[in-house]
C-alpha cells in the first residue's frame, strides 16, 4: 500500500485519511497528520458554534 499523504510505502492495514487525503495513509500520518486535522476539525466547528450562539457573552464561560 502506498500512502497518499507522504507518499510511502507501508505494509499492512492503511488507514483512511479523510478529511486530509483522499485514500489510505500509513499509520505515521494518521497520527501525525489525520487524527490532529480532525480533532481541529472539530475544535472549528465548536468555536464557529459557540461565537455564534454566544457572541453576546465574550467571557465563554457560557456553554
Ligand atoms: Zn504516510
Amino acid at each position: 500500500m502506498k500512502c497518499v499523504i507522504c507518499g510511502r510505502k507501508f505494509s499492512g492495514y492503511g488507514n483512511n485519511a479523510g478529511p486530509v487525503a483522499k485514500g489510505e495513509c500509513c499509520d505515521d500520518c494518521n497520527l501525525k497528520v489525520v487524527v490532529p486535522a480532525r480533532i481541529g476539525m472539530i475544535y472549528a466547528d465548536r468555536e464557529r458554534s459557540k461565537k455564534n450562539v454566544t457572541r453576546k457573552n465574550s467571557t465563554g464561560t457560557c456553554r
